[in-house]
């Protein structure tokens, strides 16, 4: 039957050498079972949705469930997942940053109307300079001071400058697409959380910021090569999450917080609540070289009432001491941990 053939024929074709056609052309994630016959490119589940939303520029069949006719195997043929990333993805700027499968939403959406519908990236485009694409003006909703609201601001970025300004106007708040925007000033970690009704504005103040970060980072390291110059651009947070912690005397009652692991800095930070601005102490992470161990048990002579398991942070100046709320939780802030201990 031709029907059993063509869709054989489509499964060789998706797992064929060289034709990248094994992971999701928009976020890579492996073995995708759909495909877009009008783009020719095969998708995963979740991306598909997404094609699905726009059908003025992208059409899409599963690999499995659908009717594929020969002209179009031919079609998917002729064009697959290299050729597309070289036609639509042929000057995406080094700061922009391309969304992967464990991603939010709104990221992997306007990257995808970015590539195919407002062709953002074709080699046709001037490639836009990182000073001019992180300098923005425009309002954005800003979590207020109470941390119940949020409120309408002007925020203005300038990559030119260095600053990120906002002055206040309240309004209240109606929609979904949120930025945690973390920065340091006066050494102190800051977080900033920002909404705007349109996806569209988000993303492009995600990356405007990224481009401002990259256009700071070229001048200020101008002999470092590129590729080591975009990892940090944006800091890494390789764990989040509450643990109960205890003073430096272990006898003081344990605190829940919030805590979140940055792998680049080397710093494991906590905050009274996730969306605290400023965090409340931080705990450089060094090498097992200078000291630092992580252990899953309490330090000796240490009594505790209750009976959840137990970190012990181990640093040249104290022993840090944290409950998890199970065992699971227990393994992932220590395995976590160790990363960033045995990373050099
Ligand atoms: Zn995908």
């Amino acid at each position: 039957m031709d029907h059993d053939r063509n869709k054989a024929l489509l499964l060789e074709l998706q797992r064929a050498a060289g034709t990248g056609n094994d992971r999701c052309a928009d976020c890579g994630e492996p073995d995708p079972e759909w495909a877009s016959y009008k783009l020719g490119i095969f998708i995963c589940l979740n991306c598909s949705g997404i094609h699905r939303n726009l059908p003025g520029i992208s059409k899409v069949k599963s690999l499995r469930l659908d009717f594929w006719e020969s002209s179009l195997i031919e079609f998917m043929k002729n064009h697959g997942n290299l050729w597309a990333k070289a036609k639509y993805e042929a000057k995406v700027p080094p700061y922009y940053y391309i969304p992967r499968a464990c991603d939010c939403l709104v990221l992997k959406q306007q990257w995808i109307r970015a590539k195919y519908e407002r062709e953002e990236f074709l080699a046709t485009r001037d490639c836009q300079d990182p000073c001019s694409a992180g300098s923005r003006e425009g309002c954005l909703w800003k979590l207020g001071k109470g941390r119940r609201q949020f409120q309408k601001r002007q925020f203005l970025l300038s990559a030119k400058e260095g600053v990120m300004k906002y002055y206040s106007k309240v309004e209240k708040i109606g929609h979904i697409h949120g930025l945690q925007i973390t920065y340091i000033t006066d050494g102190q970690t800051r977080n900033l959380f920002v909404y705007h009704e349109s996806g569209k504005e988000i993303v492009d103040w995600f990356n405007a910021i990224r481009a401002a970060r990259y256009h700071y980072l070229r001048t200020t390291f101008p002999s470092v090569p590129e590729p080591e110059l975009i990892p940090k651009i944006t800091r890494n947070f390789v764990k989040e999450g509450y643990m109960e912690k205890t003073g430096p005397k272990h006898k003081e009652a344990f605190k829940v917080r919030w805590f979140c692991l940055d792998s680049q800095e080397r710093n494991l930070m906590y905050f009274k609540n996730p969306l605290d601005a400023f965090a409340q102490g931080q705990v450089y992470i060094g090498r097992r070289s200078e000291g630092y161990e992580v252990r899953g048990d309490l330090p000796q002579g240490v009594w505790v009432k209750k009976r959840k398991p137990a970190i012990t942070l181990v640093t040249p100046m104290r022993e840090f001491v944290f409950m998890c709320e199970n065992d699971k939780r227990q393994k992932e802030w220590i395995d976590a941990l160790n990363g960033v201990i045995t990373q050099l």
